[in-house]
């Protein structure tokens, strides 16, 4: 007998809809592996930006790619980049590649069609890794590109403002502050550059379960999503 495939659960939706905290803290309540696939894109900017590649630069973007050993390891309980940190080779780059222009940079690199199939494999393997149960992952296209057939997807939605409101929070929060108005104005692009890129645009899954993340706390959207998924696992046996 094979075995089963882990649960895959897709939570897609723009910057600053609630995406991380919520899959987060569903992957914790489920038991199941998180997989932040935004922060392996945005690995790959910093990558190439330390190494004076173009975001454009296909050839050496698609060079680039096998050189980059991107991993994650869960983070001390109570460290600030709560759940997990993300490294390449050695280096923790948690920090470094959270910053504004590699929010930017990872729109950019994500764009290129040698990226994101540079990436699929990658992507799939942190959420089947032998020992999951399940997984969360999130990002922008799981539920129509890296699993079209994961067995549970969200695709979640608020206000321009709402988001831009959670981004400009976090950031002052971590010591970097931006004017709201550059928040707002970074976020409005990206979800222009993300939604009308040709290569796997952002957009909901015909499939996705819609949830309006705006005016709700984060425990009533955990739960939510929580009781959706734990109903499919028990229809699955
Ligand atoms: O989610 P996060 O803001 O960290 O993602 C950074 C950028 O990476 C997004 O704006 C998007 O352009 C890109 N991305 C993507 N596909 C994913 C995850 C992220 O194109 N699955």
């Amino acid at each position: 007998m094979t075995a089963r495939r882990p649960f895959i659960v897709g939570v897609d939706g723009p910057a600053g809809a609630g995406k991380s905290t919520t899959s987060r803290r569903l992957a914790a309540r489920l038991g199941f592996a998180m997989v932040d696939t935004g922060a392996i894109y945005r690995a790959v900017a910093l990558a190439a930006s330390r190494g004076g590649i173009a975001f454009d630069d296909d050839a050496r973007l698609g060079a680039l790619l096998p050189e980059v050993r991107i991993r994650f390891e869960p983070a001390p309980p109570g460290a600030e980049a709560a759940g997990q940190r993300v490294f390449i080779g050695d280096e923790d780059v948690s920090q470094a590649i959270r910053t504004p222009p590699m929010s930017l940079g990872a729109s950019a690199v994500s764009a290129r069609p040698v990226v994101r199939a540079g990436l699929l494999d990658l992507q799939r393997r942190l959420a089947t890794a032998p020992g999951n149960r399940g997984a969360v992952l999130e990002g922008r296209d799981i539920g129509t590109v890296v699993f079209p057939d994961a067995d549970a997807k969200f695709f979640l939605i608020a206000p321009d403002e709402v988001r831009a409101r959670r981004r400009f929070l976090e950031l002052q929060a971590k010591g970097d502050p931006q004017p709201f108005e550059a928040v707002l104005a970074d976020q409005r692009k990206r979800d222009r550059d993300d939604s009308s890129r040709d290569v796997a645009p952002l957009r909901a899954a015909d499939d996705a379960v819609t949830v309006d993340t705006g005016g709700v706390s984060l425990d009533e959207v955990v739960e939510r999503l929580a009781r959706e998924v734990l109903a499919r696992v028990a229809a699955r046996g």
